[in-house]
């Protein structure tokens, strides 16, 4: 079979400034790219439509363009893109793969979830509504769509997904519980879109922070329910700040905005960061939910 061009992404969430991670995931992802003659992307993760801000998506081209890293072809915005994800929910729906749930954040937690990957894993409860409450509720609550994970595994049957550092990975999705593929205040989840997306802009490379290493259990699962071609992985370290924990964009740890304000240098600032020779203060840390 022919080998389909290297296409690697860089996709960041306009809800916060980039900080020095983000330099080091887009550099990757860039680098990745240069090296092996293929595109590097770029997609603007907006789908939150409350924390998403312009200002933030003018910042991201600053500091790309700062940094020096170019990218090929047009930007793709996901808040471009509500029409595919409604349909790709719209077909899990027509397989009985998802149902509504109208639960809160607290009426979850009363309900004695236990903690997963990501936050709390869902413990069913709107799995076992029947059919006429669903429909009476649906019709007056605000709901979001999750996925029945058990019978999608069960449709799916095992699957695996290939790490370029980690090797082959079994894909364990289980422990995701029913992820929300559509939330109630947005047409898809960070699950689905990024699924489909990278799909849609046919990336053969997803380059990507460890943290989201377990989050790719969840893709390959929705890649074998949507028949979507699987591309392989390489998730990298992340950089952690002063306090050994990992950069978040609340603390404004890092802001490339406030190097670029301040004269420094960006395409010297990443050439260190490809050398792992790290600004005081800033180390390298693994992060990965260690699996029951
Ligand atoms: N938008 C996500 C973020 O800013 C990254 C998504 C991904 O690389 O899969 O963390």
């Amino acid at each position: 079979t022919a080998r389909s061009p290297v296409r690697t992404r860089f996709a960041p969430s306009p809800n916060g400034a980039l900080h020095l991670g983000h330099a080091y995931a887009a550099c990757r992802a860039h680098d990745l790219a240069r090296d092996l003659g293929g595109a590097f992307l770029l997609r603007i993760e907006d789908i939150d439509g409350v924390r998403s801000r312009p200002e933030l998506v003018e910042a991201i081209f600053a500091d790309l363009g700062w940094l020096g890293l170019g990218w090929d072809g047009e930007v793709l915005f996901q808040s471009s893109r509500l029409a595919a994800y409604e349909a790709a929910l719209t077909l899990l729906k027509a397989r009985g793969l998802v149902y509504p749930c109208f639960c809160t954040r607290s009426q979850i937690a009363a309900a004695g979830a236990q903690p997963g990957p990501e936050g709390l894993v869902y413990p069913g409860t709107c799995r076992a509504l029947d059919k006429a409450e669903r429909e009476h509720r649906m019709a007056s609550e605000a709901h979001a769509w999750r996925l029945d994970m058990a019978r999608a595994i069960a449709e799916a049957g095992p699957l695996v997904w290939h790490d370029l550092q980690e090797g082959d990975q079994p894909a364990r999705p289980e422990v995701f519980g029913d992820v929300v593929l559509a939330r109630k205040d947005a047409p898809a989840s960070y699950h689905l879109a990024v699924t489909l997306d990278d799909a849609h802009q046919r990336i053969s490379h997803v380059v990507r922070g460890a943290d989201l290493f377990d989050a790719t259990h969840v893709h390959r699962l929705l890649q074998a329910l949507l028949d979507l071609p699987v591309p392989h992985y390489l998730h990298h370290a992340l950089l952690a700040g002063p306090d050994g924990r990992k950069l978040a964009k609340s603390e404004g740890a890092a802001a490339l905005a406030v190097l670029r304000d301040a004269g420094e240098d960006g395409p010297a600032l990443l050439e260190s960061l490809r050398k792992n020779h790290l600004a005081a203060g800033i180390s390298w840390v693994h992060a990965s939910y260690s699996f029951p």
